[in-house]
């Protein structure tokens, strides 16, 4: 991964070629993961296999069932990184095979995404019902409209 890339199509090429080249589908990313455990599709599944099936997914295959599956669960705890002997980021692997499982990539869309404009203005009201305004203070940017500069900066 010598030459930077410019825009987030080639920087998901560079990461699918370096990890289609790297991975040694040991599985170890799919076992530190916490999420299979809450998955029935998941019960039972070969670490390796599932792995496969994700790099099937970045060569644009039609992927497997529980290749989907561990895709479409995943909560981006990060849990897999360090686990990878590779030096390859198990969660952008992920990552880039939801993009393709949500069709942002040129293909058939396979999973729902969040669809919700209001998705993320659920979420906080969900906060102010479950943190105290001390904690939000802490954990939560202000509205927008609110910031310094109003563009977003923290
Ligand atoms: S831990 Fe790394 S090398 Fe092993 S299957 Fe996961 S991504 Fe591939």
């Amino acid at each position: 991964m010598d030459v930077k890339p410019q825009t987030l199509r080639e920087l998901i090429a560079q990461r699918v070629e370096h990890t289609l080249a790297a991975c040694t589908r040991c599985g170890k990313c799919y076992q530190a993961c916490p999420m299979p455990g809450y998955s029935q599709k998941l019960a039972g599944a070969s670490p390796g296999s599932v792995v496969t099936g994700i790099l099937g997914m970045l060569r644009g295959e039609a992927p497997q069932e529980q290749a989907l599956e561990w895709t479409r669960i995943c909560t981006q705890s990060a849990s897999c990184i360090p686990a990878c002997p590779e030096g390859i980021d198990p969660m952008m692997m992920l990552r880039i095979a939801r993009f393709a499982a949500l069709g942002q990539l040129g293909g058939e869309k396979l999973i729902r995404g969040k669809d919700d404009p209001q998705f993320f203005l659920k979420i906080m009201a969900w906060a102010r019902l479950q943190l105290s305004d001390q904690e939000r203070a802490v954990w939560q940017k202000p509205p927008i409209a609110d910031r310094p500069h109003g563009d977003g900066a923290a």
